[in-house]
């Protein structure tokens, strides 16, 4: 069976074709038959990376999506051993009753375990705990070129294990990994929620939080101008240290079709924007509640996506080093404000110096800066032409995840390691991304 795939932002809306694999088994045969393709193939898990670095040069995909069975745990240590198509909600409903949850958890918990290791994906605990790999202790990877499956380690392998963290899949097919995870007592998140006037306000509480607390993130108002820009919502949390182990798996609303035309724009943002922000009373508030509404507040629409329209959308993240970060990431907000394009959800980070094992892991010590924007036809020429001048000339670097308008030169620039990754990247693995960033 056949079904069309495209990338999370629908922009470039690129429909590919879908090769599921089901068993470990079916695996090494489907491989090689996609590897005799003259533009190869891809390993596609989820599909909730926006541009086209988890779209194939081929348009011929090998979907891991229903690899999705755990295959070993310790629960005594917090280890589990799963095949790479199981998506974080999944592990989530398994291992939180039993009092483990994801070290590291992205914005959403629909992203497959391959799909968090290919990206090196980070979260709220950056600056604890480091990206999502940094606690992958082994995992077995397939290549077009090898007969046998790899395990790939800090000690075997360790090359291509670290060309595959954070390899944007191009290393070869990760069949399954091991993930340490890490305890906690409850399932509940005390938070506190505090409303900031200005970017300078932003830096002393990320300051005062990043020691205190294991979750720390900001909205950020992108419109706000003048002395009010970097305004937002800093939201920090802890996991409560009692209360009930429980998975939630609350039901959802969904966007049942993409309207023609982008229902976000310049006035239902600033409509969205200052409501939210004013909704929000000066002060701190804290609050306890439930995991799911915390990490993962887009999950609860399906789809949600499809508001963007038929042209669809781009997220811009970057990440500024701490350094020059304060006066570079207020040009930043200050050209977003200009434009009168952005999103209602912007969100700053601080990354923290917790060192990955991945070659082309996107985080630095810095700041970290992620919104989408409706795509339109002067979005890269324009807006992201100067953002992008601005994050070049402050050291810092853009993340493949994220990305369809990324310059090569600038990628090869942000990302020196990348030359290893070619030299390890199996023969048959290459994406549109990967294509329009070393080939340009
Ligand atoms: C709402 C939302 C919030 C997000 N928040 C964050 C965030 O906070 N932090 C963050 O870092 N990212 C975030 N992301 C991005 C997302 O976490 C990553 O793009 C993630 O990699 C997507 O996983 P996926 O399973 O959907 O993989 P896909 O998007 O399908 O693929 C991603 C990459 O993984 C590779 N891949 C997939 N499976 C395998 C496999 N079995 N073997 C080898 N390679 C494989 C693909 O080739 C591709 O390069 C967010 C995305 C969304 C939609």
């Amino acid at each position: 069976m056949t079904r069309e795939l495209a990338s999370w932002g629908r922009y470039p809306y690129l429909l590919q074709q879908r090769h599921p694999c089901s068993w470990q088994s079916e695996l090494p045969a489907l491989l090689h038959r996609l590897a005799k393709h003259p533009a190869g193939t891809l390993p596609y898990g989820n599909g909730r990376s926006y541009g086209d670095s988890c779209l194939a040069s081929s348009g011929e995909l090998l979907q891991t999506r229903q690899l999705d069975r755990l295959i070993s745990a310790d629960w005594e240590n917090g280890v589990i051993l799963a095949e790479s198509g199981i998506t974080l909600a999944e592990i989530l409903a398994v291992t939180i009753p039993r009092g483990w949850f994801l070290p590291v958890t992205p914005g959403t918990k629909f992203v497959t375990l391959g799909g968090a290791i290919a990206n090196d994906v980070h979260g709220k605990n950056h600056h604890v705990r480091g990206t999502f790999g940094r606690h992958v202790q082994r995992l077995s990877l397939l290549r077009s070129d090898q007969q046998e499956a790899l395990v790939c380690s800090a000690q075997e392998n360790t090359e291509l294990f670290r060309a595959t963290i954070g390899g944007l899949g191009l290393s070869g097919v990760i069949v399954w990994a091991e993930l340490q995870l890490m305890p906690i007592t409850s399932s509940e998140i005390d938070g506190v929620n505090v409303r900031f006037d200005s970017l300078g306000e932003f830096f002393s509480l990320s300051e005062e939080f990043d020691r205190t607390h294991e979750y720390t993130v900001a909205w950020i108002d992108c419109l706000a101008r003048g002395s009010s820009a970097g305004r937002g919502v800093f939201s920090v949390g802890n996991h409560a240290r009692e209360g009930k182990l429980q998975f939630d798996g609350r039901t959802r609303l969904s966007v049942p079709v993409t309207p023609p035309i982008t229902l976000m724009n310049r006035l239902s943002l600033n409509l969205f924007n200052n409501a939210y922000f004013h909704l929000h009373q000066p002060g701190r508030r804290g609050s306890r509640g439930s995991y799911d509404p915390f990490f993962y507040p887009l999950d609860s629409i399906l789809h949600w996506n499809r508001i963007y329209g038929r042209r669809g959308f781009q997220q811009y993240q970057c990440v500024i080093p701490d350094a020059v970060a304060e006066p570079a990431m207020r040009e930043v907000l200050s050209s977003i404000a200009g434009s009168g394009s952005g999103s209602f959800l912007a969100v700053m980070k601080r990354c923290g110096t917790v060192a990955s094992p991945g070659l082309m892991s996107f985080p630095m010590p810095g700041v970290s800066l992620a919104l989408d924007f409706p795509q339109h036809q002067d979005l890269d020429r324009v807006l992201f032409r100067r953002l992008d001048q601005v994050v070049r000339q402050a050291g810092g670097r853009l993340y493949p995840a994220k990305d369809a308008h990324m310059a090569g030169e600038d990628f090869r620039a942000f990302y020196p390691a990348w030359q290893q990754v070619e030299a390890l990247r199996d023969p048959a693995l290459i994406s549109q991304f990967w294509t329009r960033v070393t080939q340009a």
